[in-house]
């Protein structure tokens, strides 16, 4: 340890969700904490993923109300959109929450330095090019949580204006008249919703035989409908080869079809950012793939030093950094800490109609082995949805098939339709207590609420319902 490094209990290299949760977690349970962060406080998420991106949705769902206003006898003139108003908005509310991290960070007296970190031996955190100048720190305990960067394809070299990934689309200054979308995954479909809304004309183009990977089948496929009738075309199995720029687009050839459009959105994943951590004198190890390798509590191979969020191969959401951050804490200060089951986490994701889940799919409970009882029911029939002019959508239950035949614990619960992000807290609760079907059929839900049709989903697999 070199002598005029200041030492800390724990050093955190990321601020994003990650990073700057592990450091106030860990600041509030007493722990002398230092973070690094090389760009903004808040990450991807809070500058170029989950908060703009449902800041512009937002603005989409308010299009959409006062399109559908007429419905209502509400006379409106086909609203018109200023997007550097959204824009500002979107900006406004993104440095209020960043302003919310430093300020929480400050109250807890974690010490937050400006630059590049890389980890070396001993715990020694080298930090440059930032603010705080060139600095040498130590921590008992480091935690690595650098995030990640989107991935792109060969022969799409990212321009900014007509070939973007996320972090661009973010920032547009024009709506475009036309756009493809390569890859039908959430930030694809988040993406392709709203440009649809801001009037767009959208072609998503998935490699797979289905957008929104992962999800179950039923939901995708109501996704998929639902984009259909809201005019966004959707082409899976699509195979993009390549594309001829020029003055006002470019078009992409798609292995015999061609496809002239304004802008091309790579939403083709994201790798694992681990490139500036240095690691030369540590274990740490780094997969083939770019991921820090860790074990089910998020240790590396050197002891001490932990990694989470999207840096490691778990599931790449906000909430899971979160949660990945509170188990490393708790595990460094000597409690119990449980490892994450990655399958049961909830996933929300906020096109239209928007979708949440937690658990197993239909297809993935089988192929766990397990007997099922399934049970659907449609928005269509629920008052609330009704009101609210948003019948699209569905509950699906997957629930373990008792020896009788009846329907005991409740495995997954997927939804899409109206407010579904909103409403999923009662089937994730359900999946991770394991609860049954008897268990939750005996709640009551408040009417008229969406809510109403969780619960006449799982009523129906007691063998009685009320209006399913
Ligand atoms: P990041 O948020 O990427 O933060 C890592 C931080 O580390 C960055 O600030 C980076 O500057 C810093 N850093 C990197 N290297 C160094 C270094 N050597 N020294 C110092 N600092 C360094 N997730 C959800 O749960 N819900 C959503 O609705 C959602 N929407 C999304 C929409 C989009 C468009 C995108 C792109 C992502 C979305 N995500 C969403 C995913 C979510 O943003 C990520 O899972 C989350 O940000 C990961 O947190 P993290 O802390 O691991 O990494
Ligand atoms: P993703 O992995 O969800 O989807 C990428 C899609 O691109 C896949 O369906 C894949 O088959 C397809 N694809 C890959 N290469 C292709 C090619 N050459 N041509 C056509 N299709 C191709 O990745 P993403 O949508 O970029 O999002 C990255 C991560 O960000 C996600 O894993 C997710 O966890 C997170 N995210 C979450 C939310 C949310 O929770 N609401 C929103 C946005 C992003």
């Amino acid at each position: 340890m070199p002598d005029d490094a200041q030492s800390f209990d724990l050093v955190v290299i990321g601020g994003g969700p990650g990073g700057y949760g592990a450091a106030l977690y860990a600041a509030s349970a007493g722990l002398d904490v230092a973070l690094v962060e090389m760009h903004k406080l808040g990450g991807t998420c809070l500058h170029v993923g989950c908060i703009p991106a449902k800041e512009l949705l937002e603005t989409a769902a308010v299009l959409r109300t006062v399109r559908e206003a007429d419905e209502f006898g509400v006379q409106t003139s086909e609203p018109t959109l200023d997007l550097s108003v959204t824009m500002a908005r979107k900006q406004k509310v993104i440095d209020q929450l960043a302003g919310g991290v430093g300020h929480l960070l400050k109250g807890r007296n974690v010490t937050v330095f400006d630059g590049v970190a890389s980890l070396g031996a001993g715990h020694t955190v080298s930090i440059s090019g930032g603010e705080s100048g060139d600095a040498q720190v130590t921590g008992r305990h480091v935690i690595l949580a650098s995030g990640s960067k989107p991935r792109t394809i060969p022969g799409f070299e990212i321009d900014g204006t007509t070939i973007v990934t996320s972090d661009e689309l973010l920032s547009i200054d024009r709506v475009p008249a036309t756009a493809a979308i390569i890859g039908g995954g959430a930030i694809g479909c988040e993406f392709a919703s709203a440009l649809a809304d801001f009037g767009t004309e959208v072609t998503i183009l998935e490699a797979l035989p289905q957008i929104l990977a992962g999800c179950d089948d039923d939901v995708a496929k109501t996704v998929q409908r639902a984009f259909k009738k809201r005019g966004i075309t959707v082409k899976t199995g699509a195979m993009v080869k390549g594309h001829s720029p020029h003055a006002n687009g470019t078009v992409l050839d798609l292995d015999g079809e061609s496809l002239d459009v304004e802008l091309v959105v790579v939403s083709v994943g994201r790798r694992p950012f681990a490139d500036l951590l240095g690691l030369q004198g540590t274990a740490v190890q780094v997969d083939d793939r770019g991921f820090v390798v860790v074990d089910d509590l998020c240790r590396t191979h050197e002891p001490g030093v932990y990694a989470i969020g999207d840096l490691v191969n778990t599931p790449q959401l906000a909430h899971v950094g979160f949660a990945e951050a509170i188990m490393v804490v708790k595990h460094m200060l000597g409690e119990a800490a449980m490892p994450i089951d990655y399958g049961k986490v909830p996933w929300a994701i906020y096109c239209e109609p928007e979708v949440a889940f937690a658990g197993h799919t239909e297809e993935s409970a089988a192929a766990a082995g397990y007997n099922v009882v399934v049970s659907k029911h449609r928005f269509s029939g629920n008052s609330r949805a009704m009101i609210v002019n948003s019948p699209e959508g569905m509950v699906k239950i997957i629930a373990e098939k008792e020896a009788d035949g009846s329907a005991g614990q409740i495995l997954g619960v997927h939804m899409a339709g109206p407010w579904v992000t909103e409403q999923l807290g009662q089937g994730y609760l359900a999946v991770n207590w394991e609860a049954t079907v008897d268990d939750v059929a005996a709640f009551i839900q408040p009417h008229p609420t969406m809510s109403e049709l969780f619960g006449e989903t799982v009523m129906a697999m007691t063998g009685r319902a009320l209006h399913g």
